[in-house]
């Protein structure tokens, strides 16, 4: 019986450390990558709290003193969807889970830059 328990306990030893191992290995991989690009995005504002229905919403203002445009983002206004291939496995389902929000994020960044844009364009031109 003893043994039966010690061979559990190595095994999830075995898979603490194997799991540990991943996240410092991420981590390292993590370190190593370039900078992310600078942004023209100011930091957001989370304008409504739950429960409005508009709660999770960021408003992106405008980073001019006294303007009072914004625009928001509302994440739940996005499509969710995750594609996998019918025979998939636990990785597959990690990378299309960190795929789909790497194009939601580049999606949503493009957006927002692309409304910050337009805005200048339309009511700073000198700017
Ligand atoms: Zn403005």
């Amino acid at each position: 019986m003893s043994d039966d328990f010690a061979e559990i306990e190595d095994a999830v030893a075995r898979l603490r450390q194997d799991g540990l191992d991943d996240v410092l290995r991420a981590h390292r991989e993590a370190a190593k990558a370039p900078p992310a690009p600078p942004s023209i995005i100011p930091a957001p504002e989370f304008p409504y709290s739950i429960p409005h229905p508009l709660s999770g919403t960021a408003r992106i203002r405008c980073p001019l003193d006294g303007c009072p445009w914004y625009h928001d983002e509302n994440p739940d206004t996005e499509p969710v969807r995750l594609v996998l291939p019918l025979d998939y496995a636990a990785e597959d389902v990690t990378a299309a889970l960190t795929a789909r929000a790497n194009a939601r994020g580049d999606a949503r960044r493009l957006r927002v830059e692309e409304a910050i844009t337009a805005h200048f364009a339309d009511d700073h031109p000198d700017r």
